[in-house]
C-alpha cells in the first residue's frame, strides 16, 4: 500500500508537471559549485522542455566544470539573467534552500519557483516542490518528471540523467544505489545513454595539476586516533600547479578510502582566505549534521560548508564539530 509520504509525493509530482505544462519560459537554476547531478538534471529537463517547443535557459553562477562539457546543451548555459522572459518559471534543482543558487536568484519569488530536490531538510521554498530525500540523485526525480510530461527519453536526455545518477551515487558505490537505482541506470543505458563516455569523463580524466595535487594530499593528510582523516589545499599549492577548485573534484574520496577513516575532510582555501570544506563519511557518522553545525549542509555521507580562516581556527572548529557528532551518536546507541 502506498504510504502517506508516497501520496504527497505523487501529488507534488503532478503539480510540478502541471506547472511545467502551463508555462512557456523556463530558467534551469544550478547551485553554486555545480556538480554533475545539478548540471545533468538541468540539461535533461531543459532538453525535454525544449522538445515540447518551450523556451529554456540554463543559469549558473559558475562555469560548467570541464569534465561535464561533453553533455548536450552544456554550451548554452549563461552566467547572467539577461534575456530571461518576465513570466519565466525558475526551476531550482538539487538544492535544499534558495540561497544555494547564489545572489542573482535570492529574490526570485516563491510563486515563480519550482523546486526539485533530494536533500534532507529541503526547505520547500518553491511555489511547487517535488522533494524526495530518500532518492539517490535529483536526476532520478527529473526522470520521473520527464516521463510524466510524456516526453521522449532521447539518448541525449538519458546521458544527462545517467551522469547525474552515476555521480551522486559515487559510481554506484554508495548505499543509496539500491536495486531500483541500478535498474533505472540499466534502462537509461538501453535508451542510449553513453555510459562509457560518462565514466571516462567523470573518473578517468583528471587534470595534470589535479593529479599532482592529489599526490600532495596523499602525502600530507592527517589521520586522528578517532578516525578523522583530513588535509588542506592552500592557495599557494593551487598557484604552484596553476589549478583551481574544480581540479580538486573528489580528492576527498581518496581520503575516505584510508583504512580507519570514519570521516574525511578536505579544506580548500579560496582566494578570499575562507575555506571550502568537503566532508565524506564511511557511513556511521552523519556528516550533514557536522556541516550544519558549521553553517553548511548536504547528505548523511557527503556534505560541505564554508569556514572563515585562519586555517587553525577552522580546523579546530571542524574537529570539535565532528567529535560532538560522534559523541551524540555513541550516546544515542
Ligand atoms: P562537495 O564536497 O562535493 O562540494 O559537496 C558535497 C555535498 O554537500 C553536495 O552535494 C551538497 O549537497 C552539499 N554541500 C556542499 N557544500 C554545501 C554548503 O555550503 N551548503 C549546503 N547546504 N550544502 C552543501
Ligand atoms: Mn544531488
Amino acid at each position: 500500500m502506498i504510504s502517506p509520504d508516497g501520496v504527497r509525493t505523487a501529488a507534488d509530482l503532478r503539480a510540478v508537471v502541471q506547472a511545467l505544462r502551463d508555462h512557456e519560459h523556463f530558467v534551469m537554476c544550478a547551485h553554486e559549485k555545480p556538480d554533475a547531478d545539478v548540471i545533468g538534471s538541468g540539461l535533461a529537463l531543459g532538453l525535454a522542455l525544449r522538445s515540447l517547443g518551450k523556451d529554456v535557459r540554463y543559469y549558473l553562477d559558475d562555469e560548467v566544470p570541464r569534465n561535464l562539457r561533453f553533455l548536450p546543451d552544456s554550451d548554452r548555459t549563461q552566467r547572467t539573467l539577461t534575456g530571461v522572459h518576465p513570466d519565466a518559471l525558475y526551476v531550482f534543482l538539487d538544492m535544499s534552500d534558495q540561497a544555494r543558487a547564489g545572489d542573482a536568484l535570492r529574490s526570485v519569488a516563491p510563486a515563480r519557483i519550482v523546486n526539485i530536490d533530494h536533500h534532507l531538510g529541503n526547505q520547500r521554498f518553491g511555489g511547487w516542490n517535488y522533494v524526495v530525500d530518500t532518492e539517490a540523485a535529483t536526476g532520478v526525480l527529473v526522470l520521473n518528471v520527464i516521463a510524466a510530461l510524456g516526453c521522449s527519453l532521447t539518448p541525449d536526455i538519458a546521458t544527462c540523467l545517467l551522469t547525474a545518477i552515476i555521480s551522486d551515487t559515487g559510481c554506484f558505490m554508495y548505499s543509496s544505489a539500491g536495486p531500483a537505482t541500478l535498474r533505472l541506470a540499466a534502462a537509461l543505458v538501453t535508451l542510449g545513454a553513453d555510459k562509457d563516455r560518462i565514466t571516462e569523463q567523470l573518473y578517468q580524466t583528471r587534470s595534470y595539476s589535479g593529479q599532482k595535487i592529489l599526490g600532495r594530499v596523499l602525502e600530507d593528510f592527517k589521520l586522528t586516533e578517532d578516525g578523522i582523516c583530513y588535509a588542506t589545499v592552500s592557495q599557494e599549492l593551487l598557484r604552484t600547479y596553476g589549478a583551481g577548485h574544480e581540479d580538486l573534484e573528489d580528492i576527498v574520496g581518496a581520503l575516505r578510502a584510508v583504512e580507519h577513516a570514519e570521516v574525511a575532510a578536505l579544506f580548500k582555501e579560496s582566494p578570499d582566505g575562507t575555506y571550502r570544506l568537503s566532508l565524506r563519511s564511511r557511513g556511521r557518522v552523519n556528516v550533514m549534521a557536522v556541516a550544519k553545525a558549521l553553517g553548511g549542509g548536504g547528505h548523511f555521507r557527503a556534505a560541505g560548508a564554508t569556514l572563515p580562516g585562519p586555517l587553525d581556527a577552522a580546523l579546530q572548529r571542524f574537529l570539535a564539530a565532528v567529535r560532538a557528532e560522534m559523541a551524540a551518536r555513541s550516546g544515542a546507541e
